[in-house]
């Protein structure tokens, strides 16, 4: 038998992988095919083609995101900040080697660079290579790579961004630092007079001190600081979280306008995006205020 990769089982001839990053919560998915597998410098890199996810991206056996419903994710972390923002022109993306959401920042014509700061050279080249579903236009002239550790870019940005958005992995491995209060403070001090933030906050079902954490840290810093949600299937619990940290006042839901081509994001779900259960404004209000 041909030596299976890392976190891949094999039962009855069938090919799984199972997520076991959880102590009581195992998800498996089964896969058709492996279509790139390696091990960078940071964490081993696979691509694998599921049966009900399509292709998928694999970080140390972690579903990063899929060709079915990564599309939700990185319109919903990159089309609400820009569209709060009336004048982005600099964007900086932190993680997101995937190429989504530089896609996604891409569709904004008044954008006139895109920096996007990746630890690992190896995402972007599986991604571009088996993810064209995902990695899309990342071909934009007006996106620079960057393969260099988005906390110490972050921390020599001055007033350089009006949109700074932090699409990283789960806080483990070279992304625990992207949870820190000091790269916060860092990406408070690259943005612009005006200029906003948003990060991945994780899920408020199975990572609820992450996600308050977060939102507390962001709340010290900026003056003006919001959440909102949506439903990424592939992610534990499926809601998940994101966080807005701000130096300009925020509008009101309702005055937030978008109209680019997106196949989840509309204007009405960036407007109601920010609507959030009982239980979660609760979480908010007890754990996640600004200490
Ligand atoms: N959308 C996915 C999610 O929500 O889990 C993640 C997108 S992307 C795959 C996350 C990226 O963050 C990975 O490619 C990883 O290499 C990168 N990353 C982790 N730590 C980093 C750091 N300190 N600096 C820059 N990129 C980092």
């Amino acid at each position: 038998m041909e030596r299976l990769p890392k976190y891949i089982q094999c039962s009855q001839g069938t090919l799984w992988l199972t997520e076991d990053e959880r102590d009581h919560l195992k998800i498996s998915y089964r896969i058709k095919d492996i279509l790139f597998e390696e091990t960078s410098p940071y964490q081993h890199v696979m691509v694998l083609d599921s049966y009900d996810f399509g292709p998928m991206l694999v970080l140390d056996g972690v579903v990063q995101t899929t060709s079915i419903d990564g599309h939700i994710y990185n319109e919903m972390i990159a089309h609400v900040p820009l569209s709060i923002h009336p004048h982005p022109r600099r964007v900086l993306i932190i993680g997101g080697g995937d190429c989504g959401v530089a896609g996604e920042a891409a569709k904004y014509s008044e954008i006139e660079r895109i920096d996007l700061v990746e630890i690992d050279e190896t995402v972007v080249r599986a991604s571009r290579r088996y993810l064209p579903e995902i990695a899309g236009n990342a071909c934009d002239p007006r996106i620079c790579f960057h393969y260099q550790d988005g906390v110490k870019f972050a921390a020599q940005a001055r007033d350089a961004y009006d949109v700074i958005i932090v699409d990283s992995s789960d806080p483990v491995g070279p992304a625990r630092q992207l949870f820190e209060p000091g790269f916060y403070r860092s990406l408070y001090e690259a943005l612009n007079e005006g200029g906003l933030m948003v990060c991945q906050s994780q899920s408020p079902i199975f990572h609820a001190e992450v996600m308050t954490q977060s939102y507390a840290r962001i709340g010290r810093l900026f003056p003006h600081r919001r959440l909102y949600t949506a439903t990424v299937p592939t992610y534990p619990g499926g809601l998940w979280s994101f966080t807005i940290g701000s130096k300009r006042a925020l509008p009101a839901p309702e005055q937030i306008r978008f109209d680019k081509p997106a196949r989840y994001a509309s204007g009405e779900i960036v407007r109601r995006c920010f609507a959030l259960p009982a239980f979660l404004r609760e979480m908010l209000e007890k754990d996640g205020a600004a200490l």
